[in-house]
């Protein structure tokens, strides 16, 4: 509520700046009769550090948990987003409990186009992304908790797409597959699961552990350059698209 109040209050005084510097300069108005831009939906990502407080996770080496690695990586990704302009929603900041209904919760309210659900682990290697194993069906209002995302199944597997591309562009290994995930799997939103696995050489000797800092900007800046292109496709498909 306080939100529209702020926004057409700030719509005012744009206009009213518009009319100040059109009564200044007096310039012929070419703008006049063009109609005004349809609303676009605001672009919001959801980011997901998996685990979680009482929940570890996965031992990753060193004896750091993959709690830790994970909120690492949502941090890092964040603020790479947010530097981009795009607006972000966080499951979680602190070393919390986070039940996947409650995440899930957070995800669906924020009406996200694209939700990622953040995992590190100590084995494979480079990058997997899952999408999930529902079947797609048709998107309802009401969706069933736990195979809400069958409606949504087809554009997070477009995601999963995108951010491979960003990933094998920035040289690295990338796994693709599909799991049942219970966060994942009542998201209401296109949404895939990035589980950040070390980074091998070669002779498959490890070069760079999930929580290593460097490692972990790279794939973040990976996944920021997907998303910004994502955020380029939804609004040609919302502008275009029937
Ligand atoms: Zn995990």
């Amino acid at each position: 509520m306080r939100w529209s109040k702020l926004e057409s209050l700030a719509r005012g005084t744009l206009w009213a700046i518009a009319a100040l510097a059109g009564a200044i300069t007096a310039a012929p108005s070419s703008t006049a009769q063009q109609a005004p831009a349809a609303p676009v939906a605001r672009f919001v990502v959801v980011l997901d550090a998996a685990h979680g407080g009482d929940d570890p996770g996965g031992r990753l080496a060193g004896g750091q948990l993959e709690k830790a690695a994970t909120l690492a990586l949502s941090v890092r990704l964040r603020s790479l987003l947010a530097a981009r302009g795009i607006a972000v929603v966080t499951t979680r900041e602190t070393d919390a409990t986070m039940p996947p209904e409650k995440r899930a919760e957070i995800a669906n309210h924020a009406d996200a186009q694209a939700c990622l659900i953040l995992h590190a682990t100590e084995s494979g290697t480079g990058v997997h992304l899952f999408a999930s194993s529902l079947a797609p069906a048709q998107a309802v209002r009401f969706a069933p908790w736990k195979t809400a995302q069958g409606g949504w199944v087809t554009r997070s597997l477009a995601l999963a797409g995108s951010l491979n591309a960003a990933l094998l562009h920035a040289g690295m290994n990338v796994t693709l597959g599909r799991t049942g995930l219970p966060t994942m799997d009542s998201m209401t939103c296109p949404a895939v699961a990035v589980e950040i696995a070390p980074e091998r050489g070669p002779d498959n000797a490890i070069t760079a552990e999930p929580n290593d800092a460097d490692y972990q900007a790279r794939v973040a800046t990976a996944l920021a350059a997907a998303l910004l292109e994502w955020r380029t496709d939804a609004g040609r498909t919302e502008a275009g698209q029937p």
